[in-house]
């Protein structure tokens, strides 16, 4: 194998180039980045960086990698069969390609200004709209709006959160966890089961007619797979590139992992686009390992318990695992700041867990998740919700 190609300039992208490297291909590697900017972390940017952090870059030395970093340079098309990567700076030869372009944020209509935070340069854009007395209106209750929601009230401004919702994380995490959740919101304005119409240049249009003047609108309905530049190429997409669990896509040499990838979790029986930092950490060892593979070698398999944090008004949230709406829900503790919540399936096995402030019981959850345990009983402070 003489070249490897990377489309993609965040986490995954740079993780793939360590672990290629650290497995002993030395070959030429190419790391394309649509952004100007160096890789770096996205988590802080609606954490630390909304509180005045102004760097998150992430400290990967791409000379000692040797690898030729090309940023501001997109991929734009794909022949698989050819094995050539269109780009921005012209066509690029392949032996193997890694796809890690990550996603964008939804947008909703309207010609009025919207904040997204996916880039450093929007997280500084936004950062510098939050002053004291400023109105905020958050479109959407999302992970992302509680952490700007949390920013924005500690820089002193109002903020309201409309969301189509009955609570936020509904969807998430079921309707019992999210009222227990809700408390957290006390200082926000919290507008629920009303929808978004437009975004004008005063504010936020609602259906039914009713018009939220803001001075800043922050639009945190999720994100999309940044997928669009391989429509007609012959790779599988649906909600994403479509990998198995050694993150192969339905075309030889081409892989796929982190934000943009819809994998296979064997685990799950599900196919899973994990949109997490973890995710895209973790599964730059498969893909390294899977692209490196010799022909009767065995390939790796990512299929990890999931994990996520969330930083919010004032608590750190952990979830680990992936549960579906027939699990049974306990919640574990005896006091409201402190809790914990356990999903176990109908053979009562732990399926996720959900804690507060309490990295130790993600951590037990976590290995017990990964070795299918059933737990002896409830535990002793726990209460049955669902
Ligand atoms: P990305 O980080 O999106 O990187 C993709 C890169 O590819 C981008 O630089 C993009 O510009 C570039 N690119 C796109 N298209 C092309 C193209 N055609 N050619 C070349 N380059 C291209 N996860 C958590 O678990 N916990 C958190 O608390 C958390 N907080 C977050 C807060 C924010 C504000 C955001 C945006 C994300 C957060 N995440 C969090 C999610 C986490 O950051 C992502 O899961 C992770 O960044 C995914 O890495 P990735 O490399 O797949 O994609």
């Amino acid at each position: 194998m003489d070249r490897i190609v990377i489309a993609g300039g965040g986490l995954a992208a740079t993780r793939t180039c360590e672990q290629l490297r650290s497995k002993g291909y030395a070959g030429e590697l190419i790391m394309l980045g649509s952004e100007r900017y160096a890789p770096y972390d996205r988590p802080p940017l609606t954490k630390a960086v909304l509180a005045g952090e102004h760097d998150t870059t992430l400290r990967t030395d791409f000379d000692a990698l040797s690898v030729d970093v090309r940023l501001g340079t997109s991929a734009t098309g794909l022949d698989p069969q050819a094995r050539i990567v269109q780009t921005t700076g012209g066509e690029l030869a392949y032996d193997a390609l890694v796809i890690a372009t990550g996603a964008f944020p939804a947008r909703l209509p309207g010609s009025g200004r919207q904040f997204t935070v996916r880039t450093c340069e929007d997280a500084a854009a936004l950062r510098a709209e939050l002053r004291p007395g400023r109105r905020v209106v958050l479109a959407g209750a999302s992970w992302i709006s509680a952490e700007i929601a949390t920013a924005a009230l500690k820089q002193g401004c109002s903020v309201t959160c409309v969301e189509q919702g009955r609570a936020p994380f509904e969807l998430a995490l079921g309707s019992e966890i999210a009222e227990l959740l809700r408390p957290w919101w006390s200082e926000v304005d919290l507008r629920l089961g009303v929808e978004v119409e437009e975004i004008t240049e005063h504010g936020v249009h609602l259906l039914g007619g009713e018009h939220l003047d803001a001075d800043v609108v922050v639009t945190g309905i999720g994100v999309r797979p940044e997928s669009s530049w391989l429509e007609g190429s012959g790779v599988a997409l649906e909600r994403g590139v479509l990998v198995d669990e050694h993150l192969r896509t339905s075309q030889p040499g081409v892989h796929a992992l982190g934000d943009v990838a819809a994998r296979w979790s064997p685990r799950w029986n599900a196919r899973l686009r994990v949109e997490h930092w973890d995710d895209a950490r973790a599964a730059a060892e498969t893909v390294a390992g899977t692209v490196l593979a010799g022909p009767s070698e065995e390939l790796p398999v990512h299929d990890p318990v999931p994990y996520f944090w969330s930083d919010q008004f004032g608590h750190k949230l952990q979830y680990v695992g992936h549960h579906t709406p027939t699990d049974t829900v306990l919640v574990r503790g005896d006091d409201t700041e402190k809790w914990a919540a356990a999903w176990l399936d109908t053979d009562g096995k732990l399926t996720a867990h959900l804690s507060i402030d309490q990295p130790r019981r993600m951590i037990e959850a976590r290995k017990a998740i990964d070795a299918g345990t059933v737990p002896d009983g409830i535990p002793i402070d726990s209460t049955i919700i669902r």
